[in-house]
């Protein structure tokens, strides 16, 4: 007798302790559901805002070799200035450095949550010119989504990205003369080609 209390007892510790287990399983598994989909949440909105475009700046921007091959053949600019071996290294060392410049600005701008950059000209800059005046703005969406909209856009390029403080664009950031670059953000406007040539 006493022999089958005590197999009941093992009996009803060990359903005892599966019903524990299935039910701290099933109030247990939304939990780790929701927690899963705000991390991936998190992490969506992470990568869209916060990825510097320094990553993947090689796809879409022609390399040193491509600008020294094309350069070699080169023996004026777009204004018929001659082009000599000098300023063809001077051009290659200022693209590099604008473009460093331009990333360096979306970057630190990032660190501080900047939504709007907008265009300037270091000088005048007679092939930007036809495509883009100073104060037209890109968001940062859309700098994710379009790379190529960073400068600078051909080389000799006068054109610089600056960050706007602010998260809209109001009234009076209009009267200083910010209006939106892309009419349709989804489709990247008509951009210089990199070969037009703009000695300093
Ligand atoms: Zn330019």
């Amino acid at each position: 007798m006493p022999l089958v209390i005590v197999i009941s007892g093992i009996i009803f510790f060990l359903l005892l302790i599966l019903f524990i287990i299935r039910y701290g399983v099933i109030k247990q598994k939304p939990e780790d559901e929701l927690e899963n989909q705000s991390i991936i949440h998190t992490s969506g909105i992470y990568s869209i805002v916060r990825k510097s475009p320094r990553e993947n700046i090689d796809a879409i921007k022609p390399t040193s070799e491509e600008i020294s091959q094309y350069l070699h053949d080169q023996t004026v600019d777009i204004e018929n200035n001659e082009v000599t071996e000098q300023d063809k290294r001077i051009l290659l060392s200022f693209w590099h450095k604008s473009l460093d410049n331009a990333i360096n600005e979306i970057e630190e701008g990032d660190k501080r949550g900047i939504e709007f950059y907008y265009y300037d000209f270091l000088e005048e800059d007679v092939v930007c010119k036809k495509f883009i005046s100073k104060g037209h703005y890109i968001t940062r969406e859309n700098i994710y989504a379009h790379p190529e909209l960073i400068p600078p856009f051909h080389l000799g390029c006068k054109c610089i990205l600056k960050h706007h403080e602010g998260t809209e664009v109001t009234p009076d950031t209009a009267k200083l003369g910010l209006r939106p670059f892309l009419q349709d953000e989804e489709l990247l406007p008509a951009l210089p080609n990199w070969k037009h040539i703009l000695k300093t």
